[in-house]
Parts: structure tokens; sequence; C-alpha cells
């Protein structure tokens, strides 16, 4: 569904991504993990087309999408919950979604999915008269993931949904994201955190100083400990590398 290759992208002289190739198959959850500044939100808004690749090219189902803005890949099915949330605290919970739905014109459609989210989101539906900056961060991580499905993703990309977030509601939230995959939706994780994720993922991607250095399946990764040693830069013999 994804094929991301060679993928280089930076901040001026900053080169933050260093060919980078990454894929998501349909029906997956894949996460990318990584210590502080290894180029994962860099990675997600570059596929998401906030940000311009300098080299590499980005396909999603079938067709090239390097270069090409966030509205128009949202509306082929390609859409990114950044990191921070970035929900209107001001707006209700109810004006959030409907941000969210604005780029849909199927109306009757819309009000079917909007169940549904509120159906899988129960706490949505109790404060959607409420203010959106009064919830909860776990709720808040909750809202801008239910305003996201209202895009109607097939790929669904989440910059670090457990930020801030205590240990059970971390959970609830990976719960939710289980639900979706179960329910069809391909999701792309990032987070800084490898604890929970061999649990829900079907591979996952190790980004250090702009590079893959591991790639796994859950099964694979949940053997020894390759997955700590390359998170940290040891190889094998506890040398440090990159
Ligand atoms: P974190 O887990 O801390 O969010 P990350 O893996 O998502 O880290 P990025 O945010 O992609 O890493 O950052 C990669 C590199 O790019 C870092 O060196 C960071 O300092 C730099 N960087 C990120 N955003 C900017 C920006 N807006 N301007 C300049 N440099 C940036």
């Amino acid at each position: 569904m994804l094929e991301v290759n060679g993928l280089t992208a930076g901040y001026g002289r900053l080169t933050a991504l260093k060919g980078v190739d990454i894929r998501v198959d349909e029906g997956e959850i894949v996460f990318i993990v990584g210590p502080n500044g290894a180029g994962k939100s860099t990675l997600l808004k570059t596929v998401a087309g906030l940000m311009a690749p300098t080299a590499g090219t980005v396909g999603f189902r079938g067709r090239p999408i390097a270069g090409r803005v966030p509205e128009e890949l949202c509306r082929q099915g390609l859409v990114l919950v950044p990191e921070g949330r970035h929900i209107f605290r001001t707006l209700t919970v109810q004006e959030n979604l409907a941000v969210g739905a604005m780029i849909r014109k199927d109306k009757a459609a819309l009000a079917e999915d909007l169940e549904k989210v509120l159906d899988t989101f129960p706490i949505l539906r109790d404060r959607f008269k409420g203010i959106a900056g009064h919830l909860s961060g776990g709720e808040q991580q909750q809202l801008a993931i239910a305003r996201a499905i209202l895009q109607r993703p097939a790929l669904m990309m989440i910059d670090e949904p457990s930020l801030g977030l205590a240990p059970l509601v971390i959970d609830q939230v990976y719960e939710s994201l289980r639900q979706l995959n179960a329910g069809g939706l391909t999701l792309l994780v990032v987070e800084q955190s490898t604890a929970r994720i061999l649990d829900l993922a079907s591979r996952v991607y190790v980004l250090r100083n702009g590079h893959v250095v591991l790639e796994g399946t859950a099964p694979e990764l949940a053997e020894g400990n390759a997955l700590e040693d390359a998170y940290f830069g040891y190889v094998a013999d506890g040398h440090a590398v990159a």
C-alpha cells in the first residue's frame, strides 16, 4: 500500500532522513521506533506531503505521490494524525469532528461513520458537546484519531499516540488501534518507546540518525535483544554503532 524508497529530507543544511526504505502492506500495523531526533516525525511529515523530499520516492496504492500536497493525499486515503494531536482546544468535540469531515460530500455515509466512530470511542459520545480542551490527554488522542477516521483513510499514520499518557491510558489507545485495524484500517505508527508495541505490531522498523537500522516482524523481534540493541545503537558484541 505504501512504498518508500531512498527517502531523503531535512531542514536547511540538516539532513534528518538519509535514504530511508520502508513499506506498509494492506492490513498491517507497522511501527517505526527510535530515539529522540531519529527522524521519525520527519518521515511521516514527508510521506504526508507536509515536507518535500530532496531525494527518493513515495508510492501509495501503486502511484507516485512524493511532492503532492496533504489535502490531495488525504482525498486519496493517506491521513496523518500529527504529534501533539493538534485538536482545536476551544471548540467542542462535535466541532472538532466536523472539521475532520469537511472534505466529505457524502453526508449520509458520514452520519453512519460518525455513529461508528462514537461506538469505537464512547467517551467522545459522552463529551460530544463539551469543550475539547477539557478532555484528558488520552481522550484528546482518541478525538484526534476519530477525526482522522472521518476522513476515510485507507492508511492512517499516527505520530506518537502514547506521548504523555499514563500506561493504562496507552493500553486503551492501543486497544482502539487494534480494533480499527481489525476493522480493515492499515496503520503506520511512530513511537519513541519500544514498550508494548510487539503485541500490536505486524512489523517494526528501528530508525536512528535518519537511517533504518533494523527491520523485522513482531515474532522475530520478540526473540533476543536485537530490538533494544538497534534502538540504543549497539551491535551484538556490545560495541556502539552510529
Ligand atoms: P522525537 O521523538 O523527538 O519527535 P523524531 O525521531 O521524530 O524525534 P524528528 O523530529 O524527525 O525526530 O527530527 C529529526 C532531526 O531534525 C532532529 O535533529 C531535529 O532536531 C531536526 N528537526 C526537526 N524538526 C525541525 C525543524 N522544524 N527545523 C529544524 N530542524 C528540525
